[in-house]
Order: C-alpha cells, then sequence, then structure tokens
C-alpha cells in the first residue's frame, strides 16, 4: 500500500497572488492536486461549477455543515467557504497530495484537526500592493475590494502563526521558493 498523502494549506490575504502561486506550483509539481473548495459566493465570469469552486446555495452549505461534510468551514466578506472532506480522503488514502488553498480562519482550524498538514502564509512585500494587485485583477467590485482589505489588516497579523511564510514580492521568485518548499517536504528532487 501507498505512504498517505499529505496536505499543504495555502493562505495568505485576498490578492496576495496565492491563486497564481499555486497554478505555477501544480504546474511544476504534477504529484499535487488542487482541493475543490464549496462556496455560496456566486461565480465569476469564466468559474466553472466543480472546477474552481463547487457552488453551493445557503441551505445546501448548511445542510452539508449538518451532514459534517466539511474539514473546515469558514465566513469571509458575507459568503461561506468550506473544504469538504470527501476532496481529500479518498486521494489522500491512496498517497496523493492535495493543496487547499482556504483563508486563516480555515486554516487555523485545519491546525487543529490535521496539525501533521503543512501550513504555509503568502505574504506581500507592503500591505499597499494588495489594493493595487485586486484592483488590477478586475473581478471585484470596489465595495468588495474595501471589504477584503478591511480583512486583510487581521489576516496580515495571523501570519505569526505560520511556520512558512513566502513573501510574493516578484512572482518568479516566490514560485521558485514555494516549490522548493513542497519539493523537500515530499521528499522530490
Ligand atoms: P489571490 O488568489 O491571493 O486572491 P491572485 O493570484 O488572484 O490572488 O492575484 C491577484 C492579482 O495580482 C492577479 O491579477 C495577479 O496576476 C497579480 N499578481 C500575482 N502575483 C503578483 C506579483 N508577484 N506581482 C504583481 N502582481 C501579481
Ligand atoms: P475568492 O472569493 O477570492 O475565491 O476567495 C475568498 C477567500 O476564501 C480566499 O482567501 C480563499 O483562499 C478562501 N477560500 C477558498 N476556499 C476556501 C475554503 O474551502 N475554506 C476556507 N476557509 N476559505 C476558502
Amino acid at each position: 500500500m501507498s505512504e498517505r498523502g499529505k496536505v499543504f494549506v495555502i493562505t495568505g490575504p485576498s490578492g496576495v497572488g496565492k491563486g497564481t502561486l499555486i497554478k505555477r506550483l501544480l504546474a511544476a509539481v504534477p504529484e499535487l492536486e488542487l482541493s475543490v473548495s464549496a462556496t455560496t459566493r456566486g461565480p465569476r465570469p469564466g468559474e466553472e461549477d466543480g472546477r474552481e469552486y463547487h457552488f453551493l446555495t445557503e441551505q445546501e452549505f448548511q445542510r452539508r455543515v449538518g451532514e459534517d461534510d466539511f474539514l473546515e468551514f469558514a465566513t469571509y466578506s458575507g459568503n461561506r467557504y468550506g473544504t469538504l472532506r470527501s476532496a481529500l480522503d479518498d486521494r489522500l488514502r491512496s498517497g496523493r497530495s492535495v493543496v487547499l488553498e482556504i483563508e486563516v480562519q480555515g486554516a487555523s482550524q485545519v491546525r487543529q484537526s490535521m496539525p501533521e498538514a503543512i501550513q504555509i502564509f503568502i505574504a506581500p512585500p507592503d500591505p499597499a500592493v494588495l489594493r493595487e494587485r485586486l484592483v488590477g485583477r478586475d473581478t471585484d467590485s470596489e465595495e468588495e475590494i474595501e471589504k477584503r482589505l478591511r480583512r486583510a489588516e487581521v489576516e496580515l497579523e495571523a501570519q505569526v502563526d505560520f511556520p512558512h511564510v513566502v513573501v510574493n514580492d516578484d512572482v518568479q521568485k516566490a514560485a521558485t521558493e514555494l516549490e522548493q518548499l513542497v519539493r523537500s517536504e515530499l521528499s522530490l528532487h
């Protein structure tokens, strides 16, 4: 039987570049798979149900909370987000490693329930870049960006709880650092 896979939790404030770095990481390390979360937020243009997220109604999300289907879940900027146990269990059992891209409250729940998970915080070189990057990404309204930036202030304080911090200044440099960290944890060369 193969050895159990590992869980990598990747977190950090909105706009810091988690999605960008994870996309590069998955391309560079084919041994890794991304966990598709559930959310009650609506899909952005181009997002597909089952690919970026499982898009659920509030009622369906709540029903699945009641069924204990989530490893962790949190409310972020007025919407609910959660990691489905079903996205992890079979994969880990069959030796595949999984990346969770989640916000910091969820990361803290995973720290409690799965202390062996490898927790990585992606930090901005300066908090001011978050606004620039969110505006540049052009996926959220001004009001939504303000909400995310307020939340980011609290999230940045949580950075001290993380054993691994990758600063996303130059994207290539940060992607290489993240890849090396993951390869080392997976004993890959
Ligand atoms: P997150 O997933 O953390 O919300 P994204 O990966 O969507 O963040 O990145 C937010 C925006 O910032 C995107 O438009 C992305 O292209 C850009 N970005 C990511 N990393 C960098 C970087 N190192 N320097 C400049 N812009 C970046
Ligand atoms: P977005 O709306 O930009 O896709 O995501 C908003 C925030 O929710 C991001 O910080 C993202 O990492 C986080 N998120 C995505 N999926 C999950 C999840 O399953 N659980 C938790 N706790 N946060 C999540």
